[in-house]
Formats: C-alpha cells, sequence, structure tokens
C-alpha cells in the first residue's frame, strides 16, 4: 500500500464554468421550464398534464454529476472511476461512461490495481468506511460528493455508537447509503446496527424488545441486517433510530414511533430516555418530493399518474407508493416506457420487499378523450427525462 497523502476534493474542482455548457446540454429541459412557468401545467391536445411542484435532481444528486462532470475536465490525462453508479438513473450513468469515466463496480475492473494516478469519485450516497479506508492507502485523488443530508445520518449514527446505543436503520440493507450509513455505526468498539426495511420488519423487532423471543430465529431472520456479533438480548437494550434519507418519510416515522411504544412497554415511561433515541433523517429533498405529490393528488382529479425514475431509485419507488395509494400509477425508467397509447412498461408498485420485480408490459393504460395526467420524478431523474415523457405523452394525445 501507498502512503502517499490523497488529495481530497470536497466543494468542487473549480471547473464549474467549464462543464456548464456540457451539464445543461445532458440533462436541460426548456419544455419543463416552460411547464414549470405555466403554474406546472401543460394543455395539448386531449392532454392535461400537471406536473408536482418538486420532482427530479435534489440538490445532492445535482452535485454529484457536476462534480464528476468537472473531475473529468480537471484530470483529463488521467484515469477517472465512479466507486459505482453515482446516482440510480440509467441515462445519467450512461452518460458518464461515454464522457470516459470508468466504473469500479464493472467485473472488468481492478479495484486493487488503483494508485496515486488514478482519480475516484465517491457518490452521493456514501461509501463505506472501509472502502473509503482503502481508497485513502491506495493514496488515490478523492472526489467525494457524500451528500450533506447523508453526512447528517452518519454523525448521528456515530453518536449512537459513541453512547452505546445500537443504530437502527429504516432502510434496504443492500442500498449503497444503507451499508455505508451501517458501517458508521462500527467505527467505535461495541457499535452495533440493525437494519429493518419496513413495518413487518419492525414489528419483529418490537416485538423482541417487548417480550423476548427465540434468539437463533431472530438471528436467522436478520443475519444479513445485524452488525457482526449482534445479541438481540443485549444490543436490543439501548437503540437510536435513523433511516436511509429516501424512505417514506411516513414509514419511517411510524417505525420510530413504534421502537418507542416497545421501549416504554418494556422499561416504562420513567426510562425511556436511557433506553430510546430518535431523530428525523429523511432529507428535505425527498421529503419535499413526496410533499409534492400528495398535494398533487390531493388538488387534481387525475386519471393517472406518472412516475419516471430508475427501478433501483429508493426514492422513486417511495413517489410511487405514495401514488399508488391514491390513483392508477405506472412507475416508468424512461420515455421508452411509453411504448405506444396501447402499451407500457413500468414496474409493479409494491412494499419495499417487491422492490426486485421484473418490468411488465400493461395495455389499455391511456384513456381515450380527454385525459388528466399527473406526472413527478424521482431525485435521480435529469429535467430532460421528464420532458421526453411529456413530449411523448403530447405526441399519443394529439387531437
Ligand atoms: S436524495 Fe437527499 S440525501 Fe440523497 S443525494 Fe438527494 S438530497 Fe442528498
Amino acid at each position: 500500500m501507498s502512503k502517499t497523502q490523497p488529495l481530497i476534493f470536497r466543494k468542487g474542482l473549480d471547473m464549474k464554468e467549464a462543464v456548464a455548457g456540457e451539464l445543461a446540454a445532458a440533462y436541460h429541459s426548456t419544455l419543463v421550464d416552460e411547464v414549470r412557468a405555466s403554474d406546472f401545467r401543460f394543455d395539448a391536445g386531449r392532454l392535461t398534464l400537471h406536473l408536482a411542484r418538486e420532482f427530479g435532481f435534489c440538490y445532492g444528486v445535482d452535485r454529484a454529476v457536476d462534480y464528476a462532470y468537472q473531475a473529468r475536465a480537471r484530470f483529463p490525462g488521467r484515469s477517472v472511476f465512479l466507486t459505482g453508479e453515482i446516482i440510480h438513473n440509467p441515462h445519467v450513468n450512461d452518460r458518464l461512461r461515454a464522457a470516459g469515466i470508468r466504473f469500479l463496480s464493472d467485473p472488468s475492473e481492478n479495484r486493487h490495481a488503483l494508485g496515486p494516478d488514478d482519480v475516484v469519485i465517491l457518490p452521493a450516497f456514501g461509501v463505506t468506511v472501509n472502502e473509503m479506508l482503502r481508497l485513502t492507502e491506495q493514496g488515490c485523488t478523492l472526489v467525494d460528493t457524500t451528500c450533506g443530508s447523508v453526512l447528517n445520518v452518519w454523525k448521528n449514527v456515530v453518536r449512537y455508537a459513541q453512547d452505546g446505543f445500537t443504530a437502527v436503520i429504516h432502510g434496504k440493507v443492500r442500498h449503497e447509503e444503507t451499508r455505508a450509513t451501517a458501517s458508521q455505526a462500527l467505527k467505535y468498539p461495541g457499535g452495533r446496527y440493525l437494519v429493518v426495511l419496513d413495518r413487518d420488519e419492525a414489528s419483529m423487532v418490537c416485538d423482541y424488545i417487548e417480550r423476548g423471543g427465540d434468539r437463533q430465529a431472530f438471528l436467522a431472520r436478520f443475519a444479513d441486517a445485524v452488525s457482526p456479533g449482534f445479541d438481540p438480548d443485549v444490543d436490543l437494550r439501548r437503540v437510536g433510530c435513523a433511516n436511509q434519507t429516501t424512505m417514506l418519510m411516513s414509514e419511517s416515522l411510524e417505525i420510530g414511533e413504534m421502537f418507542g411504544r416497545a421501549i416504554r412497554a418494556r422499561y416504562g415511561d420513567a426510562h425511556v430516555a436511557e433506553h430510546f433515541r430518535a431523530f428525523d433523517t429523511i432529507c428535505s429533498a425527498t421529503q419535499e418530493r413526496q410533499d409534492a405529490v400528495e398535494a398533487l393528488l390531493a388538488s387534481e382529479p387525475l386519471d393517472l399518474m406518472i412516475v419516471v425514475g430508475g427501478y433501483n431509485s429508493s426514492n422513486t419507488c417511495n413517489l410511487a407508493r405514495i401514488c399508488a395509494a391514491h390513483v392508477r400509477t405506472y412507475h416508468i425508467a424512461d420515455p421508452d416506457c411509453l411504448v405506444s397509447p396501447a402499451h407500457i412498461r413500468h414496474r409493479p408498485i409494491g412494499a419495499p420487499s417487491t422492490a426486485n420485480a421484473p418490468e411488465t408490459l400493461s395495455s389499455d393504460w391511456l384513456p381515450s378523450g380527454r385525459v388528466v395526467v399527473g406526472l413527478t420524478a424521482g431525485a435521480s431523474t435529469p429535467n430532460n427525462i421528464v420532458g421526453q415523457v411529456i413530449e411523448t405523452l403530447e405526441r399519443f394525445t394529439a387531437a
């Protein structure tokens, strides 16, 4: 391993103006600007479209993509890598590949061969403590785009570990952000974590806190979701709640309350503070997008809702779950999913546990006659994709 101290860029690379034109050409949409300026409404032929007032790229994604282009421009003669997908949007990742950025997650790349000449971009959702340590030891130049909202979660999880609380993380155990957040709990000796996916899993853990249970069955059920050496009889005595920043806010809050109730039932009101901590770590961008779509659903009578974003994008899936509870909703990955006025490709919407459900083809999705469509997009979906969806809908509903 090299002893070279790595250079770490966390506040840009002084190339913002140099890449501004390239970014605008890649991701901007004049049509989306026009819809925004028209009170988020678009009328054409038999179509009325309502766009949610907050949608698409969040501040963290915007910054990460900007820094990736800046890194490519700043180090033209060097290999520039991403640790994996910079965000969960296939178009953005494909464009970065086309710009010459390589992905360490590709089987053809060798993470162990990295050295001081290499530039590595860390994604908005961060990397694990071990990965950061390895890249640092290898002496790579690092461009750290970890979002401030993710860093805020890490700070709280570290504090839990320091104070002897197990971090209970509401998240997807294989999601990069949750893996990175969980690794923060292990920075301190005795630090522990447990990841719960949804209310059902939270309910099982709360039951164990209140009444105890079969230790081996518990460990088998949560084998992939707990820190090494986890002992539910010891490590659930003091718990602190946190969450992946892109989860469904209402579910995260409910899970926090469930743990609070379980602790209260087990230890009594007078001892809650000794055994339980919680704070809301849903990021403001996720919350704003969820609030905006709730407002749209409440204010407009829609025939259907379209949610655009990567199928592995947590915040997009949660927007789709909110919509599907109110109106017929299609989660599409890109404009090509609008195959024809008769057919649409989309991912079935369901609980987080159905996240890997394959894309499906449905027919008769677009009503005849006047049609009112609601539209939103996840935090990793650029405006040009949103604009192309609107253009396709306009084409399909031309009078
Ligand atoms: S979704 Fe939130 S935490 Fe994630 S990158 Fe965007 S602003 Fe940051």
